[in-house]
């Protein structure tokens, strides 16, 4: 088996393996890179193989950085099938869509500035309908059930723990046994199973998103939450909540939810205004085969994502209205780096007054404007207009989705064996990378971080 790592080298975004095997061309994953403009667009609208020539795509997960420059390998004749767990297609539906929308809507804006300009319009990365073509691909497989995608190559997904649906995928081949990690979660998070634990393998390729730093515990993360709830409902506070659509929304809303059962909430409403959070969560309650034990046993009993004082907003009309609804409340809404979305309305509406309480909830990348507000800006800008920031801003990190340092050494560690001949780490920046891999190889264990393009014979 030949393999090219192609995204994610050295990198977290556009995650993208070409593998070879007899011939038969197959890819994990087919992530869209997220950069700087130019740089972005020159990755997304080329691939380094004909794209007609790849038989299929196996998929870890539903984030864009790992399918979502799906509709572009579609666009540019790939006609083969692309397996994933059934939520992970669910969700990618979902936000291959989202995604193609936000092209469409991007791209119109640049060309009516170019046109204006005189100068020569784009076509979008991919639109709607190049999404809703490579949706057609999907071909679901469920979690331990082995399909063989090309001949004398048997796949098998596992869990991964990191997002509803994700995936480790095993690739076995001529007796030997690869495993692909996806982006790993961490054991008892809300909601999902914990990654499971797959032995007997000869080699890894790894993700390092957090190879060098430590996540807070989940109990640490609910008592947090609780003590900024009780504090704005003292203060009166509007409490902003950027997150993620996938997973991190479900999540608060699990931990809400329990707060609200304990009397902490009282009768502070809560609303979770995005609709695509709101579709995604959707999503979650036809899925409960992913739910770990105790999601699972309350999911039979009552709704998880549902109890009074809680209200999902789809309907731009409503959204509106909460501007001038005075708090206590608390609004879940997205973009999670504050990029885009219906949170930049709730922040204009609500970031210059002391009262109110803004939380970030995970990564924030550099340049963003979740990022200024983390490092304490005191003037932002929001849609070209400079607003002074007098809102208390608090960074709730440990809600990270990923596996931290100890935990992926942790996971190496118990899957380690005398068959286990190599790790691969892909999935982060190097200086995560390297400081796993010092981690890794003290345990024995020989390790590379590929750079991309790099091809290794297994
Ligand atoms: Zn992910
Ligand atoms: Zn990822």
């Amino acid at each position: 088996m030949e393999i090219t790592f192609i995204g994610a080298t050295r990198t977290v975004t556009g995650s993208m393996h070409l593998f070879e095997y007899k011939r038969q061309k197959f890819l994990i994953e087919c992530g869209l890179y997220q950069g700087h403009r130019a740089e972005s667009e020159r990755i997304n609208r080329t691939f380094p193989f004909k794209p007609r020539e790849v038989r299929c795509v196996i998929l870890s997960h539903a984030h864009l950085d790992h399918s979502g420059n799906l509709p572009t390998l579609v666009k540019k004749n790939f006609k083969g099938d692309i397996y994933c767990t059934p939520a992970t297609g669910d969700i990618a539906e979902l936000l291959l869509l989202d995604s193609a929308h936000l092209h469409e809507h991007d791209i119109a804006y640049f060309n009516k500035k170019q046109k204006k300009a005189g100068l020569p319009t784009k076509e979008p990365l991919y639109t709607v309908s190049d999404a809703e073509e490579a949706i057609r691909y999907f071909r679901s497989i469920n979690y331990h059930n082995q399909f063989e995608p090309v001949e004398d190559v048997f796949v098998t997904f596992y869990d991964a723990g990191h997002i509803l649906g994700s995936a480790q995928i095993l690739i076995e081949f001529d007796g030997k046994r690869v495993l692909f990690s996806g982006d790993l979660g961490r054991k008892n998070m809300p909601i999902i199973k914990d990654p499971e634990i797959i032995r007997d393998i000869d080699y890894l390729i790894l993700e390092s998103t957090y190879g060098n730093r430590i996540h807070s515990s989940v109990e640490q993360m609910t008592d947090e939450l609780k003590s900024i709830v009780i504090e704005g409902r003292e203060k009166k506070s509007k409490i902003i909540i950027p997150a993620f659509a996938v997973e991190r929304t479900q999540v608060l809303i699990t931990m809400l939810k329990q707060l609200y059962e304990d009397g902490v909430l009282n009768d502070i409403p809560i609303y979770v205004d995005s609709p695509l959070a709101t579709s995604v969560t959707e999503v979650f309650v036809r899925h409960p085969e992913c739910f770990d034990k105790e999601t699972y046993s309350r999911f039979i009993k009552e709704e998880p994502f549902d109890f009074p004082g809680i209200t999902y907003i789809k309907d731009q009309e409503r959204s509106k209205e909460l501007n001038h609804k005075s708090g206590p409340m608390i609004i879940i809404s997205a973009s999670g780096m504050c990029e885009g979305g219906r949170v930049l309305h709730h922040l204009i509406h609500s970031i210059e007054s002391e009262n109110n309480i803004i939380i970030l909830t995970g990564f924030q990348a550099s340049g963003t404007l979740g990022r200024k507000l983390l490092d304490g800006y005191k003037e932002v800008f929001i849609f070209d207009t400079k607003f002074t920031v007098r809102a208390k801003v608090y960074f709730m990190a440990g809600l990270s989705a990923h596996a931290d340092s100890n935990d992926l050494v942790e996971f190496v560690d118990s899957i380690k064996n005398s068959r286990l001949k190599k790790v691969y780490l892909i999935h982060g920046e190097i200086t995560e990378a390297v400081a796993l891999k010092d981690k890794i190889q003290a345990l024995g264990i020989p390790v590379e971080i590929p750079e991309c393009m790099a091809r290794v014979e297994l």
